[in-house]
Order: structure tokens, then sequence, then C-alpha cells
């Protein structure tokens, strides 16, 4: 399986960044090999002094496809939940100046966490729906899925004109303002509205 990701899709942390809005969705990928293990807190690697957290809404796919059409898109997606795209900054902004490759600071083990507990995608609201992170209990991160520049059947057509999506692949749809930087005995706590998703620790 692969992982999506959706970058500035927040127009609030696109500009905390210095970055342009995009004009079309920008997506890069993470192995399977950078999924956190379930049960094993975060390590930061050696290489890097600034990994920061970015919580995002993560969508599961349920059916092979390529060439999807937007009105046909959520048809593709059963479950989501929240997730943290782990960044090395200090190494994401040296290759942002040489023009290469984000995988180094996007990509390694441990770069992908996805919260165990999945939710059903079918009837949610998504005007309405609000995700966040706490760090160390105080609020971080407060995002809501109507501020994503591109929705995510609008990802899901886009993406699937260049890469087939496959059952099990997921999508990491971008995150909100305030990423920070975490550091050794951090504690981040996932919600998705009120609800408490997820508790991880950082090494
Ligand atoms: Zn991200």
């Amino acid at each position: 399986m692969k992982i999506v990701c959706i970058g500035r899709n927040y127009a609030d942390h696109a500009k905390e960044l210095g970055n342009d809005l995009p004009k079309e969705p920008l997506f890069f990928n993470k192995p399977d090999s950078a999924i956190l293990a379930k049960g094993n807190p975060f390590f930061i690697p050696e290489w890097t002094s600034d990994v920061h957290y970015e919580i995002e809404l993560v969508f599961k796919v349920n059916r092979l496809g390529k060439y999807i059409q937007k009105e046909h898109a959520w048809k593709y997606i059963s479950e989501f939940t929240v997730g943290i795209d782990f960044t090395a900054r200090d190494v994401q902004e040296q290759l942002k100046t040489k023009g290469q490759p984000w995988e180094k600071a996007k990509s390694f083990d441990g770069s992908a966490f996805i919260a165990d507990q999945w939710l059903t995608a079918e009837g949610v609201d998504w005007d309405a729906l609000t995700f966040g992170l706490q760090k160390n209990g105080e609020w971080v991160q407060q995002g809501k899925a109507k501020d994503m520049i591109f929705k995510l059947d609008t990802i899901i057509e886009h993406v699937s004109q260049y890469m087939t999506l496959k059952i099990g692949d997921l999508i990491f749809t971008g995150t909100p303002e305030g990423v920070g930087p975490v550091s050794p005995n951090d504690v981040l706590t996932g919600y998705i509205n009120d609800q408490k998703i997820f508790d991880l620790k950082v090494k």
C-alpha cells in the first residue's frame, strides 16, 4: 500500500510557512515503511533537530480505481480518522532551497502516524466537522474540514489521473495552521469534533 499526502491544503498553514496557495492539489507519497507501528511512541530521528507535528484528516481507500471522476470519488472511501504527518522541517527547508524532493524530510520511518480508531465516512456533515491536536494538554492545532482548499473528491480525481488508488491506500489531506516542533516526553492528543481519538508519546 501507499500513502498519498496533500501539501498546502489549508490557506492559513500555507501562509505560516511562507508558501503560495497551490492552483491544483500538491501531493507526495510516504512508503508503507513510514507507518508508525501500533502502540509505539514516535522516536525523533537523530539527524534532525526540528521535527514538526502536522495533524491531518486521513481517509482509507476501499476500492481500486484510476481516472476516478469527482462525482464518484466518495464511493472509494468508507472510513476516516486523524493522523500525523511528521515532518523534519529543517531538512525540508534545505531540500526546498535546493529544489530537491521531500522524501528525506517527510517519508522516513515512523513519519506516518495513523490513529487506531476509524470512523464511518457515510453521513458525516463535512461542513461542520472539526479536528485538532493538543500538545501536553494545550491546543496547538484546530482545523475545519470545510477549510480544505481542495476537498477529498477533487483530490481523488486529481491523484487518480497519475496513480492508481488501491484498496488500503491512505490519503492524508493536509494540515491546518499551528504546526510546531516536538520534544522528547511530549504527549500529542488528537481529536475529531469533541471526541478524543488518540494519545501518542514522543521519545
Ligand atoms: Zn502534511
